[in-house]
């Protein structure tokens, strides 16, 4: 970040803290009962969780206590799918939803999209406001938005295919299953027109072997962006090179290690993130969840915005310890993609009788003699022992949106011998 850059992000930070001391009372009671304030630092902020909010939200329902505005102020209540516990409430104004649609938009546009594309949505619209900030963005540029919720996968390939869609955007899993389809139900040519598959929700567009998966299946380009209820849109795709940037005229950025401190270069660590222009429901040093590099290179192409090398590669709340060794569900999915023949697969967590941590993996593939190629991998790559299952094409399950592929059957510490 330039020193311009610097002063400026200060400058915003500060006149966040003034406007939620005086009007935010949730921010103001964390805030005061640590003795900070107007004039804080922004590295002095207790890094915020989404349990606080919750928290919240409970002792003071429907909405809690996280707001700047009195709650008429507020157009737009989403939440949070809730895959890690309670779901939260997160209220916008008129004025954060613009700013939610003017992010959207600059994503698309990084990403190719213009007002010539026709962009299939391929999921319902539900709570979560992923869904609606989508269309809004489209608008914003001008694309035609093409609804395809509550269609069979068999409808959703065939309006794609009659409308001439351009661009798919859904999950990286459901990219997968969508090919899938096409493949059992000899319904390729429907996805002829498709140029961009945009996806979202999941590490996996960002693991190169997924993406090369999805671009070779379309015959088409998989872009990834990232983003958050609680933090808003934040990662756009790297245009040029890989992974994802965070533009730092909207978001401060930082990356940090368990213990809260910044992760040193060429680490992994958390993505911590306050959002300089949305004050309806602010969130300040806000822990994503979300673990990424910390690199301080900038990209191959050479842009100004901080980079992620490889965007989002995995979620704290996905890591297991298994024998002191942090395993990401997502580096086991990197491996098991790169096999070409490779279908769905499922990670099992689980305690062998002698007290130790193993990590089964089922996978579907067509060649049984992979299973030890696989096993290899996970050796070299993840310095462990995978126990690997080869199982028949389409026998495990499958699912639309965000797929849920790990299972932990860990015995509670006490229960070990
Ligand atoms: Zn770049």
């Amino acid at each position: 970040m330039s020193p311009v850059a610097v002063v400026e992000r200060d400058e915003r930070v500060a006149e966040l803290l003034e406007l939620v001391m005086e009007r935010n009372a949730f921010q103001r009671g964390r805030l005061e009962a640590l003795g900070l304030g107007t004039g804080s630092r922004l590295e002095d902020l207790p890094p915020l969780t989404k349990l606080e909010l919750v928290a919240d939200q409970e002792r003071n329902p429907p909405f809690g206590t996280n707001l700047t505005f009195p709650v008429d102020a507020y157009t737009h209540v989403h939440q949070t799918s809730g895959t890690t516990g309670r779901p939260l409430r997160v209220l916008d104004t008129a004025d954060d939803w613009r700013w939610w649609r003017a992010r959207f938009a600059h994503t698309l546009e990084v990403a190719g999209v213009g007002s010539a594309d026709r962009v299939a949505l391929a999921y319902s619209f539900g709570p979560h406001i992923q869904f609606w900030a989508a269309k809004e963005g489209l608008q914003e540029i001008g694309s035609m938005s093409v609804a395809l919720g509550g269609m069979t996968s068999v409808q959703r390939l065939k309006t794609i295919g009659e409308v001439g869609a351009t661009a798919v955007w859904c999950t990286p899993t459901y990219a997968l299953r969508l090919l899938e389809v096409a493949i059992e139900q000899r319904l390729e040519s429907t996805l002829d027109t498709v140029e961009r598959v945009l996806c979202t929700g999941e590490p996996g567009a960002s693991l190169p072997a997924v993406q090369s998966r999805i671009e070779e299946g379309f015959e088409a380009r998989c872009v990834d962006h990232a983003g958050l209820t609680e933090a808003g849109p934040f990662g756009y795709p790297c245009p040029d090179g890989h992974g994802l940037h965070v533009d730092e005229r909207e978001f401060a950025v930082e990356i940090l290690g368990e213990d809260m401190q910044a992760a040193p270069g060429g680490e992994r660590g958390e993505l911590v993130l306050t959002p300089l222009n949305r004050t309806g429901f602010p969130v300040l040093r806000y822990r994503t969840g979300d673990i990424v590099v910390n690199s301080d290179e900038r990209c191959p192409a050479g842009h100004d915005d901080r980079w992620l090398p490889g965007g989002i590669v995995g979620r704290t709340d996905d890591m297991v310890v298994i024998r002191g060794m942090n395993v990401y569900p997502s580096a086991i999915e990197e491996a098991v993609r790169n096999i070409d023949s490779s279908g769905e697969f499922r990670i099992t967590f689980y305690t062998e009788p002698s007290g130790l941590d193993e990590v089964k993996l089922e996978v579907e593939l067509e060649e049984g003699s992979e299973a030890r190629r696989l096993q290899e991998t996970m050796r070299q790559q993840l310095g462990i022992r995978v126990r690997i299952v080869p199982v028949a094409p389409g026998l495990l399950p499958r699912e639309e949106g965000k797929a849920r592929r790990v299972v932990d059957d860990r015995a509670p510490r006490w229960q070990r011998p």
